[in-house]
């Protein structure tokens, strides 16, 4: 008699749960309390995976043996507790997965910055001809790859819910970006639990596994210190030249590790501003470290596009640039943002407020604002934080209006920068969407200035 796995949640990962679960001989329910999208339905047809949607069924999902757990769900949830209760383990998606692959995992973690590490570092990978996956937050969940490849590497953007929920996931070389606060609402509004749960990614690496960290983060050095792992740790700084890492100094990028090393002049990287300096040390170092040569790293560098949506360029009209940064849905990715720019900003944010505390960017508001624009209905604490300090305030909840007054305000070689340091979800579908929008609205206005000429 197979196994029984109950799987909670019809989207990427509880579908690629089930997909894997039912190829390795589970009888496999997935129960999902909301409506499941007609994409992911039919899959479940084309599998023959029992499922149901709208309510969960305690008695069948009580019946389990295992339960795999999707990461939008909380744990305190009371099937969960229920669950727990009689002794049924819960994983994640990604620890499942990790049972069913001997492929070497890089997994990537921190609260900004992972998708586009992840992305260049499967990008380097590939690149020099490497059997290497991607998956995770990012493209297809890690189950469904592992049920349908075979790869050598697997390249993990994996969030802090992931981790909550693993027990033997053990990486290869995990990353950690930076730990700042975000999704606190998960973590009973505890910093420490949110930094614990980040942490999880190294829990099962040994002195065989290596971990890399960011170490201008205090956080991140201050928490590696009192832990004492016993992975080898590596570090990549923007201050401090590291003798087993990557380093910045004299505006060139250097990565060194076990004899091997890497230098390229940070102007030639293909992503701007000193996050992103980071994000590639950290790939590159990995690179390295997996035996990449110097050549390959450089072409390779020199052919990869971001995905959207972070500080992407998106027009120049009237000599002004149009940045559409909407990903940055927290203080420190607008933090970085404000730092990636030698000129002066016209910044468009707000939306749905996750509890920021704005004082990290206050020095940059009032150093570099020539502007601030609150696109939302929710603008009261944006208002009282900065009207003060800025030369003009404006609020709307009109995209055109938006820009429009960005456009009036705004001097040839300035930046209208979109980095919203809040979630989307007052005025939009999801941050892809507000992005896509923005684009949109700043092309229909440069398709008005050319009509004028
Ligand atoms: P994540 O997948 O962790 O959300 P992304 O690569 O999608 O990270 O970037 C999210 C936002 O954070 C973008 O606004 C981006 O410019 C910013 N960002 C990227 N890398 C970093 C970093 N290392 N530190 C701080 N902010 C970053």
């Amino acid at each position: 008699m197979p196994k029984q796995v109950a799987i909670l949640g019809g989207g990427e990962s509880g579908v690629g749960a089930a997909i894997l679960a039912k190829k390795e001989g589970y009888q496999v329910f997935l129960s999902d309390s909301q409506a499941i999208s007609a994409r992911y339905r039919s899959v479940l047809h084309e599998n023959d995976i029992a499922y149901e949607e709208g309510g969960h069924s305690p008695d069948r999902i009580l019946a389990a043996q295992l339960v795999i757990k999707s990461p939008g769900i909380p744990d305190h949830v009371p099937l969960l507790v229920e669950v727990r209760d009689l002794g049924i383990p819960v994983v994640s998606e990604v620890e499942f997965a990790s049972w069913y692959t001997s492929a070497r995992l890089i997994a990537i973690t921190g609260s900004n910055g992972k998708t586009t590490t992840s992305l260049l570092t499967y990008h380097l990978l590939k690149s020099a001809g490497l059997h290497v996956g991607l998956a995770g937050n990012v493209g297809d969940s890690f189950a469904w790859q592992v049920a349908q490849h075979q790869f050598d590497y697997y390249v993990l953007e994996v969030s802090s819910f992931q981790l909550d929920n693993i027990q033997k996931f053990r990486p290869h070389i995990s990353v950690i970006l930076n730990i700042t606060p975000d999704h606190l609402d998960r973590y009973e509004h505890d910093f420490h639990k949110y930094v614990d749960s980040k942490f999880r990614i190294t829990e099962n690496q040994t002195t065989e596994d290596l971990l890399i960290y960011f170490a201008d983060s205090e956080v991140l050095d201050s928490e590696l210190q009192k832990r004492d792992l016993p992975v080898r740790t590596v570090a990549v700084s923007l201050e401090t030249p590291i003798e087993q890492g990557g380093y910045w100094a004299n505006d060139q990028l250097l990565s060194q590790i076990d004899g091997k090393s890497f230098t390229v002049p940070y102007g030639q990287l293909p992503i701007k501003g000193p996050h992103n300096a980071v994000n590639a040390l950290v790939a590159i170092t990995i690179g390295l470290q997996l035996g990449l040569d110097a050549e390959s790293i450089h072409t390779a560098l020199q052919t990869f596009v971001n995905a959207p949506h972070r500080l992407e360029p998106v027009a120049v009209i009237d000599g002004v640039t149009y940045i559409n940064d909407s990903k940055a849905t927290n203080v420190d990715s607008v933090y970085y943002a404000l730092g990636s720019f030698d000129k002066p900003i016209i910044l468009i944010a707000g939306g749905v407020d996750k509890g920021n505390d704005y004082s990290q960017i206050e020095p940059l508001v009032r150093e570099k604002l020539k502007g601030l624009i609150v696109l939302s209905p929710h603008f009261e604490k944006l208002q009282s934080y900065f009207e003060s300090m800025v030369p003009a305030f404006f609020v709307t909840q009109d995209l055109q209006e938006a820009i429009a007054k960005a456009a009036q305000w705004a001097e040839p070689e300035d930046v209208v920068l979109l980095s919203p340091a809040c979630a989307s979800f007052d005025l939009f579908k999801n941050y892809q969407d507000r992005g896509d929008r923005f684009k949109m609205a700043v092309r229909d206005y440069a398709n008005s200035r050319k009509d004028l000429h």
